[in-house]
């Protein structure tokens, strides 16, 4: 009877029984166990019979024969028992390689003269002499001249204790050539014949991930169980796509209120922001619910957009809603639309975690749905507010990944979903965006307001205080404001605190005719509010801040922003805050402070200097620390991708798009049947998180 995942480890033949009960005792029993363990990576082993030895830095795989075994000992137990061994191809120079497997005496037993190995090690060479110590080694049967562990494409397995990787490997080779061809289902419908993947079924990629005859058949692999992992997201994205259009949405057609907006505002938008408007606009006016992303770097103007298209809501007579990621975003928004929206007659409201406000009237909590606000700003609290939900027109989320599938979930209400904007500035390369926000559709502002000063920015010592504390006075006395900022150490917030605490005491003394306020995450509500507040309004000079101001936050005054320890900052959180100032017209300046001998630092934050296109910076990101790392940073979770590549397989991304629309179209409720099974193999940690919203 042919073997499937189900079969026990002990009905496969040729498999040794020290290694079965190796691995049941780890309780890997299953030819499934054996084969859902996936190598993390290979090394290419394979090598032609050669006939020359070269020393080498690298570990390299040679066939050879063994010509002369024997041991040496010292002493009362040491000893090392040696083996020579020529180029299996014939010894071209009359070389031979001495190898070595000290204090092992015992592999008198395993090898002996005129056997044929293959050997994996690093050859070195003293006095003329070449030698290989403790070479991974494999004695090639006489019939087949079949290998597993070299010789070959050689699948690394990450380990459990208890396992060793010879064990596994083995385990896997005799499992997979035990399993017949479409061992297992297709998850995914039938590629097109002809096209890439043609030949290729899961049964084939799975068996090929452990041992494929070459690379390009390796790859081949990867790719097809990428394209399965991609579609299986796809179709979830597709899915809830549809279910937020079928729950069916309203219609808010715009009237004058935006023009007289615009009209009003002391700048031109650009035409990057007109443009998203008008696509935003297009959306809300049809019936389907908008699902919409306004992506654009920091700085680009993403709130006007947003108070503009809001009011083709109000004008409807619903409810606009805008959230933030803080409670200081969610302030510094409120005062806001209530300088700019105000004077055009819509009345807006302020509703937080601590505090309802409207119209510059504090409301009692009971109040709260007295108070009802055309335009209501806050915090995620508001998607917990009932009576705001079933009225709600549009919802716009700022900065969209402080947000979960879950809170967004809550807005789909059948028949009258609101229309949905996210925003963000998280710099995500174009390729990329299909896959993290598939089931939004994007609008870009990929234009800065014009009338803008530049930004300077210096990588400097730390030691060059004295001269930083002069240029801040100096821009002071100008008029201008400047943040202090005091770093992440070792991710504790109490200890962030004291170093900013202790940077407030020596910036007071260095800017003694100045008002230098403090901001940390441990203020209350209030606190914080009351201290951005005096910033805005030019109360306070310079603010001695933690990160807590790096979203968002808006002063066009500040034209200085100081770094403290920029070394313990990866590029995209330093273009965040570096995004606070360069707000208004003058020129600004932005100074990493890094430790006076770290080379390395200013080397890595030598980008910072040359650029301020988040992208860019984004890219350089992605180089140096791999697009895991980007989403789970930017995702706050991890990223669930095992074979994809986000960056290379954008095409695959494209088709896997297109095979879960096309399955769905066929069947509905596909992933429902499909489901259980796709989690399982695909996703390793399922939280909304790891599903990258
Ligand atoms: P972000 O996209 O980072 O959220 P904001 O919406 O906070 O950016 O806008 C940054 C600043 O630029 C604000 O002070 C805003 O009033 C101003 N602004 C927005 N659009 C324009 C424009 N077209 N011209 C000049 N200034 C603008
Ligand atoms: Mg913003």
């Amino acid at each position: 009877m042919p073997a499937t995942l189900e079969t026990p480890l002990s009905a496969i033949p040729d498999l040794p029984p020290r290694m079965v009960t190796a691995l049941a005792k780890e309780g890997v029993e299953r030819v499934g166990d054996v084969v859902m363990w996936l190598p993390f990576r290979h090394e290419d082993r394979a090598r032609a019979a050669d006939t020359i030895f070269h020393p080498s830095s690298q570990p390299a795989c040679h066939q050879v024969v063994v010509v002369k075994v024997g041991t040496k000992f010292f002493g009362r137990r040491g000893g090392v028992f040696e083996a020579q061994v020529e180029p299996a191809g014939g010894s071209a120079l009359g070389q031979r390689l001495t190898l070595r497997w000290w204090g092992m005496t015992y592999m008198s037993r395993v090898l002996a003269e005129g056997q044929r190995l293959i050997i994996y090690g690093r050859i070195k060479e003293w006095n003329g002499r070449l030698s290989m110590d403790h070479p991974e080694f494999e004695v090639m049967e006489e019939e087949t001249g079949e290998t597993i562990h070299t010789g070959r494409i050689t699948p690394i397995y990450r380990l459990r204790s208890g396992i060793t990787q010879k064990t596994l490997r083995t385990a896997a080779w005799h499992a997979v050539r035990a399993l017949p061809d479409g061992f297992l289902p297709d998850l995914l419908p039938r590629p097109s014949a002809a096209g890439e993947f043609a030949g290729w079924n899961r049964a084939r990629a799975l068996k090929a991930v452990h041992f494929a005859a070459s690379m390009e058949e390796l790859e081949k692999a990867r790719r097809y169980l990428a394209l399965e992992e991609f579609y299986a997201y796809q179709l979830r994205v597709v899915r809830r796509r549809r279910a937020v259009l079928e729950a069916g949405g309203l219609c808010h057609a715009p009237g004058t209120l935006a023009l007289d907006f615009q009209k009003a505002l002391p700048f031109e938008m650009t035409q990057a922001q007109k443009r998203s408007l008008l696509e935003i606009q297009r959306d809300m006016a049809s019936p389907a619910p908008m699902n919409r992303l306004l992506h654009g770097d920091v700085g680009s103007g993403k709130t006007v957009v947003a108070f503009a298209a809001m009011l083709a809501a109000v004008e409807n007579g619903r409810q606009a809603a805008l959230m933030a990621p803080t409670q200081i975003l969610a302030e510094q928004h409120y005062q806001n639309a209530r300088k700019w929206l105000e004077p055009l007659g819509v009345n807006v409201a302020l509703r937080t975690g601590n505090r309802a406000e409207e119209g510059g009237v504090e409301l009692f909590s009971k109040a709260r749905s007295g108070g009802r606000g055309q335009v209501v700003i806050g915090t995620h609290a508001l998607l917990y507010d009932e009576d705001l939900l079933s009225d709600l027109g549009i919802v716009v989320i700022d900065e969209q990944h402080k947000f979960g599938v879950a809170q967004r979930a809550r807005l789909i209400q059948k028949g009258r979903t609101p229309d949905v904007l996210v925003m963000t500035a998280t710099p995500i390369p174009r390729t990329l965006t299909l896959t993290i926000y598939g089931d939004l559709d994007v609008s870009t502002l990929d234009e800065r307001p014009r009338e803008r000063g530049k930004i300077i920015t210096k990588v400097r010592p730390a030691s060059k205080k004295e001269e930083a504390a002069a240029f801040l006075r100096a821009q002071m006395e100008e008029g201008r404001q400047a943040y202090l900022v005091y770093p992440l150490i070792e991710e504790s917030e109490k200890l962030d605190v004291t170093a900013a605490k202790r940077g407030h005491e020596e910036w007071s003394k260095l800017l003694p005719h100045f008002q230098v306020g403090l901001l940390h995450g441990k203020l209350s509500a209030e606190e914080k509010d009351a201290i951005m507040r005096d910033f805005r309004a030019g109360k306070i000079d310079a603010l001695v801040s933690t990160t807590v101001i790096e979203v968002g936050v808006d002063v066009p005054n500040a034209t200085v922003m100081y770094i403290h320890h920029a070394e313990r900052y990866g590029l995209a959180q330093l273009h965040q805050l570096r995004g606070r100032v360069g707000r208004g017209q003058h020129t600004s300046y932005c100074v990493l402070f890094v430790p006076d001998k770290d080379e390395e630092a200013r080397e890595r934050l030598a980008i910072m200097e040359e650029t301020t296109d988040g992208f860019r910076i984004s890219e350089e990101d992605l180089k140096r620390r791999g697009p895991g790392d980007i989403l789970g940073k930017a995702q706050s979770g991890q990223a669930p991708l095992r074979f994809a590549e986000l960056l290379a397989d954008t095409r695959l991304v494209r088709l896997a798009r297109q095979l879960a629309e096309k399955s769905l179209e066929e069947d509905p409720r596909l992933l429902d049947a499909r489901f259980s099974e796709l989690r399982a193999f695909v996703f390793q940690e399922d939280s909304p998180q790891a599903m990258m919203q």
